[in-house]
């Protein structure tokens, strides 16, 4: 036991703390040179072998060497410390500069952003927005649409009957029934749609669905004529596709309207010379109107020589089809979010 045996040691020890890079090895040096089984502590241990002479001499230099490496030890903990709880704050740091993930936020059905972007034309032009019944009576939804029981054209609506005795119950064929309703409830000036989901019993393909919806327009007042009609359509036209759109009227059928037309859009895309949007007609065909039958006006206690009046029909989801290039109308309801998330941008 010499001061070279203990520089030796002391000079393995500095060697092997500057080899510690983490403070699991920073423990394992301490049990190794001053903890209690220590290469010092031994040292320490075994001055009582040394002779009386060189006893205080290696006493003090051992004494000397433990401060050194306790004190090395102490900076080399510190410094450990202090790289581990940088790493970790480094890890677990909250970026505020990155953009957060977006929540999914459910968005209007493309049917629904319609109905809402056409009652916000019809409100332009006073006409104010309404909810019928999806479940009728024939008398609302047939009779007092000039359609009595025994009439032919009752035949036309592939009609969805709910099985009730001793009254005729239907799923709505048309929203039409709520003329009948409104005006029951309203005196002249009448100004009302009336968008909503309407039943057919009818087999399913691309352009036909057994659910489709439809908006009903009516509007009641003296003096109102074919001209008022055609004017309202044509603001709708010009709003939902654009300026420069035009109307067109053709005679056509319906029992609740004298006269009755057909109403088409001049197509939006080809500006009428013909596309695939428009099967090369060149027109969008939007739904059937015509001046409301005095027999209906009658049917609610109107005064049909005092009062005339409009309604039209269109259908919904075919205008939203024109507009987005849809040519399947099972997919409103197919329930495939791969298709109703294509119209969560066009919402906002
Ligand atoms: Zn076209």
């Amino acid at each position: 036991m010499t001061l070279d045996d203990l520089a030796t040691l002391r000079q393995e020890a500095e060697r092997s703390l500057e080899r510690v890079h983490d403070l699991e090895s920073l423990q394992a040096w301490d049990r190794d040179v001053i903890g209690a089984k220590g290469s010092l502590t031994a040292f320490l241990r075994g001055l009582g072998k040394a002779s009386p002479e060189d006893r205080p001499a290696l006493g003090r230099a051992a004494n000397d060497v433990k401060t050194a490496l306790v004190t090395a030890f102490d900076a080399r903990k510190a410094e450990l410390q202090s790289a581990a709880l940088d790493a970790r704050l480094a890890t677990d740091a909250v970026d505020v500069t990155l953009p957060g993930r977006k929540p999914t936020i459910g968005v209007d059905h493309p049917v629904s952003q319609m109905i809402r972007e056409l009652s916000d034309i019809f409100a332009l032009m006073g006409f104010q927005t309404a909810f019928g019944p999806e479940v009728e009576t024939g008398h609302y939804n047939f009779d007092l649409l000039n359609i009595p029981s025994d009439h032919p054209a009752r035949d036309v609506w592939d009609t969805m009957i709910v099985d009730t005795p001793n009254s005729e119950i239907v799923l709505r064929t048309h929203t039409s029934p709520m003329q009948a309703r409104v005006m029951e409830k309203t005196t002249p000036p009448v100004r009302v749609i009336v968008p909503g989901r309407v039943y057919r019993y009818e087999a399913q393909d691309a352009s036909h669905e057994w659910m489709f919806h439809q908006l009903e327009g009516l509007a009641v007042d003296e003096r109102i004529t074919l001209a008022d009609l055609k004017g309202v359509l044509r603001e709708m036209a010009r709003q939902l596709f654009g300026p420069n759109r035009r109307i067109r009227f053709r005679c056509d059928f319906f029992p609740f309207v004298e006269p009755g037309v057909d109403f088409a859009v001049d197509c939006m895309i080809c500006n009428g010379a013909g596309c695939r949007v428009c099967k090369q007609t060149g027109w969008l065909e939007m739904g059937g109107a015509g001046m409301v039958h005095p027999s209906v006006l009658e049917g609610v206690g109107y005064d049909s020589e005092k009062y005339t009046g409009f309604a039209f029909g269109l259908g919904i989801d075919r205008i939203v089809m024109q507009r987005y290039g849809i040519n399947d109308v099972r997919a409103f309801a197919g329930n495939d979010l791969r298709f109703l998330q294509q119209f969560a941008v066009a919402s906002r």
